[in-house]
């Protein structure tokens, strides 16, 4: 289950249950307790939007130490998301990849779903009005952070990544966690397009033009085999609420809060 919590002035969604029983620590951030200026402000978690990189970096920082995992912000890794549907493995040797904004090592190119079993390697990735998902797996204790936007959910890329893990770990329990996103009450996107969606998802009904992009994520975590029962959903809309969360269809020039994930190195 999600709660929020505030630890240092820094507000973030996680499931205090999951850690407790597993050492399995997942959040979604909001967006004040940082440092970032307009429009980024303040807690801005992104490299790539034209915030300054000591800024994020200073952020991270704040928001891995609130969450009691700042002995390994070294280690954290990022990607560099493209609304693609390719999936990684993160392993032992991918740690640090993408950590620090503006240093040598580059985040993992071109990939919207990262995953790992490697204990104490945080996987992050960001988002404005996208939507996050974070994927547990208790027994063999694994873990992904997946970014799906309108193509990565068209594509399937959540259902994808549950695929992906159980092609590796077997046959596996899963449970999916669902971060803020844009609502469909703000997600305006033509009736062509949800038209799309309507002939893939049957959770969306062909005579509209917003958009539930929640819904199509819950559809294909369902198909893949995670039962509503066994997924979360913030349920808090991004365009509506900027007050505590980054909305490019909003703000357009705006910074990103972040889902995160990592083992603890025991259960
Ligand atoms: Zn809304």
């Amino acid at each position: 289950m999600l709660t929020r919590a505030v630890n240092d002035g820094i507000a973030y969604h996680t499931d205090a249950e999951l850690l407790g029983e597993s050492g399995i620590r997942i959040a979604f951030s909001e967006r004040y307790g940082g440092v970032s200026s307009a429009p980024y402000d303040t807690l801005n978690l992104a490299a790539h939007v034209g915030d300054e990189d000591a800024a994020v970096n200073e952020n991270r920082r704040r928001f891995m130490s609130a969450l009691g995992a700042g002995a390994y912000a070294d280690r954290l890794v990022t990607a560099e998301q493209i609304h693609g549907a390719s999936i990684v493995r993160v392993l032992g040797e991918d740690a640090g990849r993408g950590a620090r904004a503006g240093e040598l090592q580059p985040p993992i190119p071109g990939t919207d779903a990262i995953w790992t079993t490697e204990p104490v390697t945080p996987l992050m990735l960001f988002f404005a009005d996208c939507v996050p998902v974070v994927i547990a797996c208790v027994s063999t204790r694994a873990i992904a952070v997946v970014h799906a936007g309108w193509r990565g959910a068209y594509a399937g890329i959540v259902g994808a990544t549950v695929r992906a893990m159980r092609a590796e770990l077997g046959d596996v329990e899963l449970t999916a966690y669902v971060g803020s996103h844009i609502g469909s009450c703000c997600y305006e996107v033509g009736p062509a397009l949800v038209s799309q969606f309507a002939s893939m998802f049957v959770t969306i009904p062909r005579a509209s033009d917003h958009l539930d992009l929640g819904a199509v994520v819950a559809e294909d975590l369902d198909r893949a085999g995670i039962s509503r029962e066994r997924q979360w959903h913030l349920e808090i809309c991004t365009a509506h609420n900027t007050n505590r969360f980054y909305s490019y269809r909003a703000e357009s020039r705006a910074g990103r809060h972040c889902a995160f994930a990592m083992l603890e190195p025991q259960p």
